[in-house]
C-alpha cells in the first residue's frame, strides 16, 4: 500500500480552533453536522458513520474507551493548548491557510498562537463579504464604500493575505452578474437601511455584492492573488441550487480574470464532477478535495477523490480539512486525506493507470506542492 504518511499537508482551507475547548458531548456533536436543528444534533449526529469513525478513532488517539462520554472526558483532561499542540503536531501539517472571518476572531486562537502550538505554519485569507458587510454598517457613502473596500483589496499581500475567500455561494449565489454603478448604488441604500433597522444586518443585496466582488476580481487578477469560492455543501443558509460551480461561467470566460487563480472549494459537493471539469477546461481554475467537511463517510470520500483524479489534472487538486471550531477536525482532514488518497491511487495502479513512483508524485502535488504555488507561499 502507497504510504503518504511522510508527506507533511498544506491544510489549503480551515478555520482557527475555539480557545475554550472544554465541553460536553451536546456541543462536541454540534460541530459535526452542518443542520443547526437540536434534533438533529441529540437524535441523529451519533448515528453518522463520520461520527462512529471520529469517536473510534479519538479513542484510540487518546487511549480510552470507545464512547463518547470517554472521549470527552480524555480531552476535557487536557488544556486547550495541550490539546491543539497534541493535535495538530500528530497531524504532520506544514501550512494551515485559515480562514479567520469564521469563527469570530474574539473566542479562537489566533493564527500565531495556532503556528506556535501546531508547530506548523499559518497563513490567512481575507474573506470579501464580511468586508462588505462591515463597509456598509461603517459608511453612508456609495462612493466612500467603494474607496474603501478598493483599498481593502489592493496590495493584498502586503496585507498578509495569501488568498481572497467568496462566500457569495451563502449569499446570492454564484451567477455573479455584471451590474452598472448606478444599480449597485440602489441596491447599497437598501443594504444600509436594513444595517441601520436590522440587528443583526446580513449582506445579501445581489448588485452590491455583484459589483464589489468585480472590483475584487480586477484588483486579484492585477495582483495574481488567488480566490477562493465556497461552492456546492454548506448549511442550509446556503441554496444548494446556486452553488453549482457551473454557474461561475461568465467569471470564468473573462479574460482579464486569467491571471486569478480560482479555487473552487469543498469539491463543489455533491457537483465534484462537474468542479473538476472546470479546473481541467480553464487554466486558471483549481479543485480543492475537502476531507473533513463535507460530512461524508470514507466510501464517499474515495468516490469523490477518484471522480476528482480521473477528471481533472492533479496539478490542479489541492488537499484541505476545513477543520473548524475543534482541532480533532484538523487531524482527521490530514489522516484521511492522505489513506483515502493512497487507497485510491494504489486501487489505479493496480489498473496499471499508473505506476508507484508516479502515484507518489502526484499525492505530494495535492497534498503540498500545489499550494504552495497557487498561494505563493
Ligand atoms: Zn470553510
Amino acid at each position: 500500500m502507497l504510504d503518504l504518511t511522510t508527506i507533511p499537508v498544506v491544510d489549503n482551507h480551515c478555520h482557527p480552533v475555539l480557545v475554550r475547548q472544554h465541553m460536553d458531548v451536546a456541543e462536541f456533536r454540534r460541530y459535526f453536522t452542518e443542520a443547526p436543528d437540536v434534533s438533529i444534533v441529540d437524535q441523529h449526529v451519533p448515528h453518522t458513520i463520520y461520527y462512529l469513525w471520529m469517536i473510534r478513532q479519538l479513542a484510540a488517539f487518546y487511549g480510552c474507551e470507545r464512547t463518547e462520554e470517554a472521549v470527552l472526558a480524555a480531552r476535557n483532561s487536557m488544556d486547550a493548548d495541550s490539546l491543539l499542540s497534541r493535535l495538530l503536531s500528530a497531524a504532520h501539517i506544514d501550512t494551515l491557510v485559515l480562514d479567520v472571518a469564521f469563527p469570530l476572531p474574539n473566542v479562537c486562537y489566533a493564527p500565531a498562537q495556532i503556528q506556535r502550538l501546531g508547530g506548523c505554519r499559518t497563513a490567512t485569507m481575507l474573506r470579501l463579504e464580511t468586508l462588505m458587510q462591515r463597509l456598509v454598517v461603517a459608511h453612508d457613502n456609495f462612493d466612500d464604500v467603494l474607496t474603501c473596500f478598493t483599498d481593502e483589496v489592493s496590495n493584498i499581500r502586503e496585507k498578509g493575505y495569501c488568498s481572497l475567500k467568496s462566500i457569495v455561494a451563502y449569499r446570492t449565489g454564484l451567477r455573479i452578474a455584471e451590474w452598472s454603478k448606478d444599480e449597485a448604488a440602489r441596491s447599497f441604500t437598501q443594504a444600509r437601511a436594513d444595517a441601520l433597522t436590522q440587528v443583526t444586518f446580513r449582506i445579501a443585496h445581489k448588485p452590491l455584492i455583484d459589483y464589489l466582488l468585480h472590483i475584487a476580481f480586477t484588483q486579484a487578477a492585477q495582483q495574481h492573488v488567488a480566490i477562493q469560492f465556497h461552492t456546492g455543501y454548506g448549511d442550509n443558509d446556503t441554496d444548494m441550487r446556486l452553488g453549482n460551480p457551473l454557474q461561475l461561467r461568465d467569471v470564468l470566460e473573462r479574460r482579464d480574470y486569467q491571471t486569478m487563480p480560482i479555487v473552487l472549494l469543498h469539491e463543489s459537493y455533491p457537483y465534484t464532477q462537474l468542479g473538476a471539469y472546470l479546473a481541467a477546461v480553464y487554466p486558471h481554475v483549481y479543485f480543492d478535495l475537502s476531507y473533513t467537511i463535507p460530512f461524508v463517510e470514507k466510501l464517499e470520500m474515495l468516490a469523490f477523490t477518484r471522480q476528482a483524479l480521473s477528471v481533472a489534472p492533479a496539478s490542479k487538486l489541492l488537499y484541505s480539512s476545513d477543520g473548524i471550531n475543534v482541532p480533532e477536525m484538523h487531524w482527521a482532514g490530514a489522516i484521511r486525506g492522505r489513506s483515502v488518497l493512497a487507497q485510491v491511487l494504489q486501487e489505479m495502479i493496480a489498473v496499471d493507470e499508473l505506476d508507484e513512483p508516479e502515484a507518489f508524485t502526484l499525492a505530494q502535488k495535492i497534498l503540498h506542492d500545489n499550494a504552495y504555488a497557487v498561494y505563493k507561499l
